[in-house]
């Protein structure tokens, strides 16, 4: 056979086997609403910041522990359609770095420059297997993803209603990030998490795939058979308090373990007082 015929032979074969990307506009794909089975989640470290500052009144957040809590709190109800749970490892309360150098950007470039948001980020603190959440006061958008792990929110969010929609903008505006961070364009249809600007929540079975996907690669990520096999210190307390907010049949199980652990961590506090 004459090579061109061969060639021209290799592409309708490849054609063929290799399937088609979906087209989000002619087959649109389920919402997912189902939450999976426990032994499915991933967990996905969090670290929150929230940023203050003596300098800059549009930097300086004055969210509360109660509102952080409350705020993961809803947007794992949003994540875990997913089976995906965003596990708090630590909320940090730090004054934002750099702010000379901020101001510095802020007026070359005007406020519109997103980017130069992470010069706020403290440093020391960058230092982590897992995604970061900035919260600062106000700034031109509700959020942005800034890559490499980072998302600015705004506590003062403001988003339009939707039918169905979630009650408060801030977890959803960081739930929206967060599906940034995990790979995912925006999809406009006013009643999804991916829409710009609204409260819908909603994500579908593509994108849950491409979340999980996306999810397992990151560094830092871990399972719940990972997650179960750590049984001692510090880090087994917090790993079984995540396997403890993961809603399924191993959640009863994971109170009690991680309740254990937290009471013989504070026995053993006591003896050596
Ligand atoms: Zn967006």
């Amino acid at each position: 056979m004459p090579l061109v015929r061969v060639g021209w032979l290799l592409v309708i074969v490849l054609a063929s086997v290799t399937p088609l990307r979906a087209d989000p506009d002619e087959a649109p794909s389920p919402d997912a609403t189902e939450v999976p089975k426990y032994e499915e989640f991933l967990v996905i470290p969090l670290r929150v910041h929230v940023l203050t500052s003596k300098e800059l009144p549009e930097v300086d957040c004055k969210l509360a522990d109660e509102d952080i809590s409350r705020v993961l709190g809803k947007v794992n109800g949003i994540w875990h359609k997913a089976g995906i749970h965003w596990g708090l490892e630590s909320l940090r309360r730090e004054p934002a770095a750099e702010e000379e150098r901020f101001k510095l950007a802020r007026d070359l470039s005007g406020p519109g420059n997103l980017g130069m948001f992470r010069i706020l980020a403290p440093r020391e603190s960058r230092r982590f297997d897992g995604l970061h959440v900035y919260y600062i006061h106000k700034f031109a958008v509700n959020g942005v993803w800034l890559g490499d792990g980072v998302c600015f929110v705004q506590e003062t969010a403001k988003l339009r209603p939707v039918e169905g929609g979630i009650d408060e903008p801030l977890p959803r505006v960081s739930a929206h990030e967060l599906g940034h961070g995990l790979g995912l364009p925006h999809r406009q249809n006013r009643t999804n998490l991916l829409a710009s600007g609204t409260t819908g929540t909603i994500l579908n079975a593509t994108e849950v795939k491409i979340a999980r996907e996306y999810a397992e690669k990151l560094k830092g990520t871990k399972s719940v058979a990972d997650l179960r096999k750590s049984a001692e210190g510090d880090e087994a307390i917090l790993y079984w308090k995540w396997l403890a907010e993961i809603p399924g049949e191993g959640q009863d199980e994971a109170k009690k373990r991680h309740e254990e652990l937290q009471a013989k961590a504070a026995s053993s506090d006591k003896a050596e007082k």
